[in-house]
This record gives C-alpha cells, structure tokens and sequence, in this order.
C-alpha cells in the first residue's frame, strides 16, 4: 500500500478507538452518576420517616404521665416504623435489580402462582380499601426467573391499582399468552395518570401527586421496581391509562415452556 494511505488508515483506526474508549468513559460516568443520584435521593427520602421516628420517641418520653397520649404517639411511631421498613426493604430490592448481579433464582415460574400470592399479598389491603380484586385469563402459563421477584412486581401493580382507586370499585388481573410473550395485566377503574406523567412514573421517587401519594403511604419506588424486574427478565411494562378513567399497566416477559410433568398430566386427564 502506499504510505499516504496506511496513514489515513492509521489515523481512521485510531480515531475509532479514541471514540470506543470516550463512549466507555462516558457510560462509566452516566452509571456512576445515576448510582450518586440513586444514594442522594435515597437520603432525602429516608430523612422524613428518621425524622418522625425521632420526634415521635422524644414525645413519648415527655409524655410519660399521660398514658392516653403515650399510647397516639406509639401506634404514630409504629406506622413510621414499619413505613421506614417497607423503604428500606424497597430500596435494597432496587438496588439489587439495579446491579448487574445475576438473579437469584432462574427457574420455571407458574405464571398461576406469581399472580396468586400478588393478589394474597394484598387482601388486606383491598379488603380494607373495600375494592374487589378479580382474577381472570389464562391458567396454566410459564415463565423463567424469580418467582419472588415477579410476584413483587405484579403485587406493587395491584398495590397501586387499589391505591389509586376509588371504595367500591374493582381491580383486574389478568393473564394470556400472545405467541411467544406472557402478559399479565393490572387494570382498574381509579384516578388514571396523566400523558405528561405517564413516563415520569416509572422513574425512582417520582409521583405524580407527591400529596396524593404521601397520604396512600406510597414510596415512589413500586413502578421502578415493577420495570426493572421486567427488563431483568427479559421483558417490559406498558401503560395505559385516561385521566378519571383509569389505568392498565401490562408486564410482559417471554414465555417459557411447560414442564414435562404439568404437560403429561394435562394430555392424560384428556
Ligand atoms: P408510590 O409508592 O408513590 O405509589 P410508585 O412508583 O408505585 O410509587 O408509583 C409512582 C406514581 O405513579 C404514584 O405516586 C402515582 O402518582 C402514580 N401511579 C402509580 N400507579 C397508579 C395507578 N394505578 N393509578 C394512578 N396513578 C398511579
């Protein structure tokens, strides 16, 4: 080759380098950025139920004569304590889903299953809010991954949908299997979101009505750990929603095949 062009060659290869190693750094930077952000956030948001827990000790102590108002700020400290739990406990999942640790668990899940202990993991919940909760769809789908990192996904939607609606009326989960995709579906009949929020949500910590979502007890992490869980698993999270009108959030991941066993027993009973 003549000399002029291995120069330009050289050059051409060593700028595609430079721009390899630049784009390296710059992803480096962007995920020690978003783990700084993650650790700042996380601080703020701690600060509150700290707080209380503090304020609300010190004022039991001071009220040590008055059982009657020992025993308001006690049950206040407990609510604090057990939503400083519920946080933490939150926080640490994310954290995890957010690394770049394998799951634990990659097994055969029944789609049936993740739904059922969702739903159980909400009875009080919905009993209380007095809003239904029905389950309908396909039985019998599977999935790959960790059942118990599913379930909390599907339940942090059904906590969601019962949160955000109103006494009376019903939440659905559904379940169906689209060619090579499972789908399980939240859908209620509550506030809905607006366009301007709806991809704002999904991120940690953001609410649509931060008042709103105070009073629900709500952590501002559910939905991004409901997207996470889903993409870990090789799937994703759509949403539907209508101001007033409600909501439909659809995690769908990629169908696994039943197992052996579950399909002989199937073709016998037949
Ligand atoms: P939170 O713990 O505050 O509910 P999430 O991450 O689960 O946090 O949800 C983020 C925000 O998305 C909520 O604060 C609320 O504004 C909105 N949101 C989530 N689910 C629903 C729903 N089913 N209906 C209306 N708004 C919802």
């Amino acid at each position: 080759a003549e000399p002029r062009l291995v120069v330009a060659r050289a050059t051409r290869i060593s700028s595609r380098l430079a721009l390899l190693v630049l784009r390296d750094i710059t992803e480096r930077e962007r995920v020690e950025q978003m783990r700084r952000d993650f650790v700042a956030n996380t601080s703020h948001e701690l600060k509150t139920p700290v707080g209380a827990v503090t304020l609300l000790s010190e004022a039991i102590e001071s009220a040590a004569d008055d059982p009657d108002q020992v025993r308001v700020f006690a049950s206040r400290l407990s609510a604090e304590a057990s939503r400083l739990a519920q946080l933490t406990s939150r926080i640490m999942n994310l954290s995890r889903l957010q690394s770049t640790d394998e799951l634990t668990e990659d097994r055969l899940v029944s789609v049936d299953e993740i739904v059922a202990s969702a739903a159980d993991a909400n009875s009080l919940q919905s009993d209380s809010a007095g809003v239904d909760v029905v389950r309908g769809g396909e039985r019998g789908l599977f999935v790959r991954g960790d059942a118990q990192v599913l379930s909390e996904a599907v339940s942090n939607l059904i906590a969601n949908a019962i949160a955000y609606s109103p006494e009376g009326s019903s939440v659905g989960v559904g379940v169906r299997k689209d060619d090579t995709v499972v789908e399980i579906t939240v859908t209620d009949r509550g506030i809905g979101i607006d366009e301007a929020d709806q991809d704002r949500i999904f991120e940690r910590f953001y609410r649509a009505d931060p008042a709103r979502a105070r009073r629900t007890g709500g952590t501002g992490l559910g939905l991004s750990i409901v997207k996470h869980a889903a993409q870990r698993h090789g799937g994703e999270v759509r949403l539907w929603s209508r101001p007033g009108r409600g909501s439909t959030f659809t995690i769908r991941l990629p169908a696994a095949d039943m197992p052996e066993a579950s399909t002989a027993k199937k073709s016998r009973k037949k």
